[in-house]
C-alpha cells in the first residue's frame, strides 16, 4: 500500500472558503487551524429568494427598499455581536443564489486569536431561531474573492458564479458601525488607563492591572452602538 496520486488542492475552497462540491469535492479542502477570518455559512436568509427554507410560507420580499432594510437590520445585528468578541476589520455577506454561497457571512478580525475564540463562542449561539454554524475560513483576501462583474450588474455566470456576490450596507450604516466600534475601543482604552493609574496611586488596591483587562462587557459595547447614532 502506498500514498499515490495525491489529490490536488481545491482553489475555490482556498480562495472563496466555499466550493459547490462541498465535502464531495475531488480536490482537497485544506481547513485552516489558524486564520483571522471566520465564515458563518448560509446565515443570512435572503428574503428575495423564495426557496429559502426559513421563509416558510411567507411571500418573498421583492421591493428593493424593503430588501435593503431587511439586510441592514441583519448586518447590524451580526456586526454588533462580532464587535463584542473583538475588533472587526471587515465583514461581507453573499447573496449568490446557490447553496454553497447563499447568505454566507465572512468576518475578518484584527487577530487570529480573536477569530479562534469567536468560532468557539458563535458555535454555541442561535440567530433568528436557528443554530449558528461557524468555522475558520482559509480566505486571505475578501477583495480577491469578490465577483467584480456583479458589482457592476454584469456577471454573466448568474447563480452558477463561484465568486462572492456581495450585498453591501449603505455607506452611512457601514461608517456608523465602524465609528461606533472605534469609539468603544477608545472608551475601553481610557477606562483601562484610568484603572491602571488608580492602581498605581493605591498599591494595595485590588483593581487588576490594565494588561489584564482585555474586553469590555458585551452589554457595554451594545449600549455604545445603540447610543452613538
Ligand atoms: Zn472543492
Ligand atoms: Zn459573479
Amino acid at each position: 500500500m502506498s500514498f499515490e496520486n495525491p489529490k490536488l488542492i481545491c482553489t475555490f475552497y482556498t480562495k472563496i472558503g466555499a466550493c459547490r462540491h462541498g465535502e464531495k469535492c475531488s480536490r482537497r479542502h485544506i481547513k485552516p487551524t489558524s486564520s483571522d477570518t471566520i465564515l458563518m455559512p448560509n446565515l443570512y436568509k435572503n428574503p428575495k429568494f423564495s426557496n429559502n427554507e426559513a421563509n416558510g410560507q411567507q411571500v418573498p420580499i421583492t421591493g428593493e427598499k424593503e430588501l435593503q432594510q431587511h439586510f441592514e437590520d441583519f448586518y447590524k445585528d451580526v456586526f454588533v455581536r462580532a464587535a463584542t468578541l473583538g475588533k472587526v476589520d471587515a465583514m461581507v455577506v453573499c447573496e449568490n443564489n446557490n447553496n454553497h454561497l447563499n447568505g454566507n457571512v465572512y468576518i475578518k478580525f484584527s487577530s487570529r486569536d480573536i477569530a479562534y475564540d469567536a468560532v468557539v463562542k458563535l458555535n454555541q449561539e442561535w440567530y433568528d431561531g436557528r443554530p449558528v454554524y461557524c468555522e475558520l475560513s482559509p480566505v486571505e483576501s475578501l477583495s480577491d474573492a469578490n465577483c467584480r462583474a456583479y458589482d457592476t450588474n454584469s456577471c454573466s455566470r448568474g447563480d452558477h458564479c463561484n465568486f462572492m456576490h456581495i450585498r453591501r450596507p449603505s455607506p452611512g450604516l457601514k461608517n456608523f458601525l465602524f465609528r461606533a466600534q472605534e469609539k468603544s475601543f477608545l472608551t475601553q482604552r481610557i477606562a483601562s488607563i484610568r484603572q491602571n493609574l488608580s492602581a498605581q496611586q493605591t498599591p494595595e488596591s485590588s483593581a487588576p492591572p490594565a494588561s489584564m483587562i482585555k474586553t469590555t462587557s458585551p452589554e457595554a459595547v451594545q449600549m455604545l452602538f445603540n447610543s452613538s447614532r
